[in-house]
């Protein structure tokens, strides 16, 4: 499955985390979702978990200043808005869709009933959070100790993970914003990525050319949240 595996993947579109569940469409509502569209804002109520089908959500924390960082990235291995307890709580991080995609809603309270009545869907739920947690572990420590041309080959990797072309829709604008980077220091990076042959960029559209340079390129974080995958939710 996801996201060591993805690379081999026969399925283009599913969500992994779902499939664990033993959840099919028939349990969840599936939304079509845009680029941009903000599924939830900081401080808001969350009753409900999306799984992406397809597509990222990027879960994004705001300084006072008006700057953001990505703190987290979810796609089709799993899912935003999975609360201890599966009880409602507010939210911290905005989600926003970074690349579209169908998005698979369902209620915290019905997945809390389900878990309740099966131990194994409510651990597979408890490991998922884990993952996620220590998604962001890995990513305070690669934010204070690895470059940025290595981040964003880690950034650009993650995202290849979880869609299915090498053609990615993303801008440096947004890249920078991910990567809590100005624009020039985002701009240096792709231009060293691009001179390296790995990627290309251009309006809009990050073309990876290269996706064994580019994940060789990326700092060894990408490599550590694969593993944090593998270790609690299997391949
Ligand atoms: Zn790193």
């Amino acid at each position: 499955m996801f996201p060591m595996n993805l690379r081999s993947s026969p399925k283009p579109t599913g969500n992994a985390l779902l499939a664990r569940l033993g959840l099919g469409a028939a349990d969840v509502d599936v939304v079509p979702a845009v680029r941009g569209h903000v599924l939830w804002e900081p401080d808001v109520q969350l009753e409900t978990a999306v799984f992406p089908l397809s597509g990222m959500v990027s879960l994004v924390v705001s300084t006072e200043d008006g700057r953001s960082a990505e703190v987290a990235t979810v796609g089709r291995e799993g899912a935003a808005g999975v609360t201890p307890g599966l009880r409602p709580v507010p939210s911290f991080a905005r989600a926003v869709v970074q690349i579209p995609g169908d998005m698979a809603h369902l209620d915290l309270a019905r997945l809390r009933e389900l878990a309740q009545s099966n131990d194994a869907l409510g651990e597979v739920l408890d490991h998922w959070r884990e993952v996620l947690l220590r998604q962001v572990m890995q990513g305070a420590a690669c934010n204070a100790l690895h470059e940025t041309p290595e981040r964003a080959a880690r950034w650009i990797a993650m995202t290849r993970d979880r869609t299915d072309g090498d053609d990615l829709p993303l801008t440096q604008e947004f890249l920078a914003e991910m990567l809590g980077v100005n624009r020039p220091t985002v701009t240096l990076a792709a231009q060293d990525l691009a001179a390296r042959g790995l990627i290309e960029y251009r309006r809009g559209t990050i073309r990876i050319l290269d996706r064994d340079g580019l994940e060789g390129a990326a700092c060894d974080c990408l490599r550590a949240g694969r593993a944090a995958y593998r270790q609690l939710l299997g391949a």
